[in-house]
């Protein structure tokens, strides 16, 4: 039997930080990199997984199946073999060829890309038809439960469904979603700090301990609340008395996002770039000084876009801590932006920054061999 090639993007969220596990609204959109994989089909009772990126090789046995993680990057391969044999898929044998373009670990989900192409191929291989929001849900339990990262849903969700020239508004609790038109007259163009401060791991599960600790308190209030999507800013404010003032500050973040990621949508809409990128800018205020996951490097390459000519908006996307920028960006002024960004954050920090400019592009599908000869 022939190869086939499989594509998955990664991607960028354009508003709605940390929004995910509050049962909240996020914005991502499917970026032009993406993780390619080439099947071929074998007859022996195992996957070969070989990755270009890091020219190795591991074996998924199927009479002697690995179970745990091994802390190698095989593991978001090997999760997901693990949780469509745990679903009762009768897997056939494969040899899996991966080339990631997506940079590893910038905050542009490398790691979704991987998972969602790899379920993907496997699925489309051994005839499983799952529907996409299952791939979805089976590629986060991967990344949580074999992995052991607690992800959102997010990342794998807009991998699959992401489409060309479009955002997703997705809705974390129900996972209903909407495509909204993106300009065409505009890039978004990521940033990337190149650092990762330590304290990411740590500030993240604090994070999400303080948001409970909201929903707690807030819930004992107000019965409808299972979650801060539940919460309104002015109910927030009723009750600002009854939180602790660093609790307070971190649900004030989420309630407001949640009203943030609605009015962008709405803007996008209208094609009110003004208006989405006044948003871009107050989502990184907020982030720096409410929900204090930013960092000087973020807000560094954010205050010098905020100088340049045709950026409609600038924040930090991701967890925080470092990582990257999203910019909208007119596309005249893409150029000028690189540079004068790059030179302002180079003198700042002595460190000289990445820049990808991206399109939104379609989610995860089988391509043919000449589609990937031409490649993207
Ligand atoms: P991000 O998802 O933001 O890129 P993560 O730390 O969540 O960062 O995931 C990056 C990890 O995913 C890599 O360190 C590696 O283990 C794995 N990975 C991603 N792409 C590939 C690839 N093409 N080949 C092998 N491993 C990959
Ligand atoms: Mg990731």
């Amino acid at each position: 039997m022939a190869p086939r090639t499989f594509r998955a993007p990664g991607r960028v969220n354009l508003i709605g930080e940390h929004t995910d596990y509050n049962d909240g609204f996020v914005m991502p959109a499917a970026i032009n990199f993406s993780t390619w994989l080439t099947l071929f089909p074998l007859s022996e009772n195992r996957i070969e997984i070989y990755s270009e990126n890091f020219q190795e090789e591991v074996v998924f046995d199927f009479d002697n199946p690995q179970t745990a993680r091994a802390k190698h990057w095989s593991d978001y391969a090997i999760g997901v073999i693990v949780m469509l044999l745990q679903d009762g898929c009768k897997l056939r044998g494969a040899r899996l060829v991966i080339r990631g373009e997506v940079p590893l670990g910038a905050g542009l989900s490398s790691s979704a890309a991987l998972e969602v192409v790899t379920a993907y191929a496997l699925a489309a291989h051994s005839e499983l038809n799952i529907e996409n929001h299952e791939l979805a849900k089976l590629c986060q339990k991967a990344e949580i439960e074999f992995v052991g990262a607690r992800v959102g849903i997010m990342d794998q969700f807009v991998s699959l469904f992401g489409e060309a020239n479009k955002a997703l508004l997705l809705d974390c609790r129900s996972l209903e979603y909407k495509l909204l038109p993106l300009p065409t007259d505009a890039n978004l163009v990521v940033c990337n700090t190149m650092v990762k401060h330590e304290l990411a791991a740590s500030a993240y599960n604090e994070r999400r301990q303080q948001c409970e600790e909201g929903v707690r308190v807030l819930s004992g209030l107000l019965p409808t609340v299972k979650a801060l999507r539940d919460v309104t800013p002015d109910q927030l404010e009723t009750h600002r008395e009854r939180l602790e003032e660093d609790v307070y500050r971190r649900c004030r973040h989420i309630v407001t996002e949640n009203v943030r990621v609605l009015a962008a949508a709405e803007a996008l809409e209208q094609g009110d770039l003004g208006r989405f990128g006044e948003l871009m800018y107050e989502s990184h205020r907020s982030l720096r000084d409410d929900f204090e996951v930013s960092c000087l490097e973020l807000d560094c390459l954010v205050e010098q876009a905020r100088c340049v000519e045709g950026v409609f908006g600038a924040r930090m996307t991701g967890g925080g801590f470092g990582g990257c920028t999203v910019n909208l960006v007119a596309r005249d002024s893409v150029e000028g932006f690189k540079h004068l960004v790059g030179d302002g954050y180079k003198k700042a920090t002595g460190i000289v920054p990445e820049f990808y400019i991206c399109e939104a592009v379609n989610g995860a599908e089988e391509v043919s061999n000449e589609e990937e000869q031409g490649g993207d």
